[in-house]
């Protein structure tokens, strides 16, 4: 970038945008740009929430954007699927293929048309806007969107009512900080300055995980609870919050509903049971308590890692309770937070026009379970087989579990594949066509968040680089060669971005300023009023109730305990290395270089078992499949427990497999949600 700046002479210019990366700080971007090149990605200083600190990832966004081996023209296929072979070809003829092939499967059934998409981009309008436009209008399968937050959100939405909690910035002002399944540093960088701060004025930080990450080994205490044993842990804390009284009755008689119920499953759950099933001391679940139960104000900074198994949402659900039982909410600093996203008011019924269906009934598919359902034949229960797959902010064949099988999928001869991509991804291999698209740096969006309560809008820095077109600008002109003649596909993405909150927010100050914030309480819910159907906090759900589930939250034992099996004693989780983000940022040299080589951490304990020494290559390996990686002998595991760092691309890994070969397809309790740390393996050397 330097020699670059030396040989250009045009003054540098700053542009206003957003990180569109699925990561709950939402920063707010300033790139400067000097002859249409962007030379530097730095953070706002004057965003509060994010104070002008961007993670190493994206302080690296200019190196990624201008990097070398960005696609910048659209391809064909012209070798075997998975081979990564293509020829160039014009968009001209790329797009009359793709709608004459979309158009040809949709006139037999256009529910064999499967749209994969995730949040590559956190964007509105590059995410669901023109694209959810699209495929309502073709009647293609609907896609469930559930690859990451969806049990939690379910179960925030049946305890609280909604994606709701805490104010952020006040966790500064909190005297006792639970952070339960986050590595915050590595991914919530901007709750850990607050944590600190809130350390500097005397807080308490205790980190529940069962990895001694970062985060961990900088709190007080670490409860170094088994994969998937968090509820057993929450109901315990509960137990001792009613028999030692820490409770706070009027709080819980005046915004709570199903208190009796609620009491009686606690007591089931003295400290020695939740210790023995989440293998920790009696006495720190105690001491745990005491704290909880006496410290004002407390609070408590969920992260989704502790969903990812089969009880997830009954976990989030019991942890959701807590700061209702000790009255917690009704102090700024106090109370939880998981996500932010549902207080912003985001008109997704005009960006994504359901309405374009026209009262047909798409079936749904559920992207956990893309392996199988790639694979299903036609079926009175399953309808069509899928013949098309159109990829967009998502990498499937790396992130989706039991990849083993998602491969057999996307390998079909017969299936039709078109990925809109930045890079030659491992699903991009598989594609018939690549089309390449824009980064966050080349087009317009805007931005909700789920760790603040600010909208964000994002401006082109840069022109599109190549002949990279938006997303939008590619389902724009498909449904124009497809004969699709509604006005709202000729809404532009600025238009888009207006839509997206209407005067909910002030779209002028986010031109002005780039920001904007939500007018929230500081104490959203001091005196009650969640957005329940009850109004209350709900320990008891009757939703749930109706569907036949326990309306209370219990303790759901894994699909595959740890202990439970002698071929493969040793329980994995699957958290991200500290330089991704997914499975983005894996081909940025500088990140990668800082990450080595793909690793599973494990105990001392549990190496010298098996005869295996610290950087020697291993097999980890289940009844799904076996990955390769390096060993990393290391204090951050516990025995018996194993961590696969993730998220690393097929091809970049050794033997051409990442640590999803291993992982399953299962679902968890609520939110139809996958199962990444609900996962037996043994590992032995290479
Ligand atoms: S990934 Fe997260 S911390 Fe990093 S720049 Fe984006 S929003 Fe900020």
């Amino acid at each position: 970038m330097d020699e670059l700046l030396a040989s250009t002479s045009a003054p540098p210019h700053i542009v206003r945008g957003a990180c569109p990366h699925d990561c709950p700080d939402t920063c707010a971007l300033l790139t400067t740009v000097q002859d249409g090149i962007a030379i530097r990605v730095q953070g706002n200083p004057g965003h509060v929430p994010t104070a002008g600190v961007l993670c190493n990832k994206v302080a690296h966004y200019a190196e990624r954007t201008h990097h070398q081996h960005r696609v910048l023209q659209p391809l064909k296929r012209v070798g075997p699927k998975g081979a990564g072979r293509f020829e160039p070809v014009s968009w001209d003829a790329a797009l009359a293929d793709i709608a004459s092939r979309l158009s040809a499967i949709a006139a037999r059934d256009p529910q064999a048309i499967l749209p994969y998409s995730y949040c590559g981009t956190m964007g509105l309008v590059q995410g669901e806007s023109i694209a959810a436009r699209f495929f309502h209008k073709v009647g293609a399968s609907l896609l469930d969107r559930t690859i990451c937050a969806s049990a939690g959100a379910e179960a925030l939405t049946q305890t609280l009512g909604g994606k709701v909690g805490m104010k952020v910035e006040f966790f500064a002002e909190s005297k006792l900080i639970l952070i339960w399944g986050s590595n915050s540093i590595a991914s919530n960088l901007h709750f850990w300055r607050l944590a600190q701060e809130a350390k500097r004025n005397g807080a308490k930080l205790v980190c529940i995980d069962p990895r001694r990450s970062e985060t961990a080994e900088k709190c007080h205490e670490h409860v170094q609870l088994l994969p998937g044993t968090d509820a057993a842990l929450a109901l315990a804390l509960m137990h001792e919050l009613v028999v030692n009284d820490w409770l706070d009755h009027d709080y819980i008689a005046q915004h709570t509903l199903g208190w009796e119920a609620l009491r009686e499953r606690a007591l089931r759950w003295p400290p020695e049971r939740a210790a023995a099933v989440c293998g920790i001391p009696a006495q720190q679940v105690r001491d745990l308590a005491h704290a909880y139960g006496t410290t004002r104000p407390a609070a408590i900074r969920l992260n989704y890692g502790m969903q990812r198994v089969r009880g997830g949402g009954n976990a989030v659900r019991a942890v959701a309770c807590l700061p209702a039982l000790t009255g917690a909410w009704r102090h700024r600093a106090g109370g939880l937070l998981l996500s932010s996203s549902g207080f912003f008011p985001a008109d997704k019924a005009t960006l994504q026009r359901p309405d374009l269906l026209a009262g047909r009934k798409a079936r749904t598919i559920n992207m956990v379970t893309i392996g199988d359902d790639l694979l299903r034949p036609a079926s009175p229960g399953f309808g069509p087989a899928i013949e098309a797959v159109v990829v967009y902010n998502s990498n499937p064949v790396a992130v989706a579990p039991e990849s083993g099988q998602v491969v057999r999928g996307f390998a079909r001869d017969d299936l039709f594949t078109v990925v809109l991509e930045h890079f030659r991804t491992d699903t991009a291999d598989y594609a018939d066509y690549v089309l390449p698209a824009t980064t966050q740096l080349e087009h317009w969006d805007i931005h909700a968040s789920y760790g603040h309560t600010d909208v964000l809008l994002n401006r082109p820095a840069i022109a599109p680089l190549g002949e990279s077109r938006t997303n939008t600008q590619v389902f724009r002109e498909l449904a124009a060669r497809m004969g699709f003649t509604e006005p709202c596909f000729g809404d532009s993405d600025e238009a888009l971005c207006r839509q997206a909150f209407g005067s909910h927010v002030d779209y002028d100050l986010l031109l002005r300023q780039g920001f904007a914030s939500l007018d929230i309480p500081d104490a959203p819910y001091a005196n009650g009023g969640f957005p329940s159907p009850s109004g209350r906090c709900e320990f008891f759900s009757e939703r749930l109730a109706r569907q036949g589930m326990d309306g209370l939250p219990d303790h759901l034992p894994n699909y595959e305990p740890a202990g439970s099996s002698t071929r493969y004693p040793l329980a994995m989780i699957s958290p991200p290395a500290r330089n991704f983000l997914n499975s983005t940022f894996v081909n940025v040299e500088s990140l990668r270089d800082i990450e080595g080589e793909p690793l599973l951490e494990l105990h001392a304990d549990d190496a010298a078992a098996r005869g295996i020494r610290d950087a020697q290559a291993v097999r980890v390996f289940n009844d799904r499949g076996e990955y390769f990686c390096k060993a990393r002998v290391s204090s951050r595991a516990r025995p018996g427990v194993v961590h696969g760092l993730g998220i690393w691309w097929r091809k970049l890994g050794l033997a051409g497999t990442n640590v999803n070969e291993l992982t399953s397809q299962r679902l968890t309790d609520l939110g139809r949600a996958p199962t990444f740390y609900d996962c037996l393996v043994e590992v032995r050397p290479a």
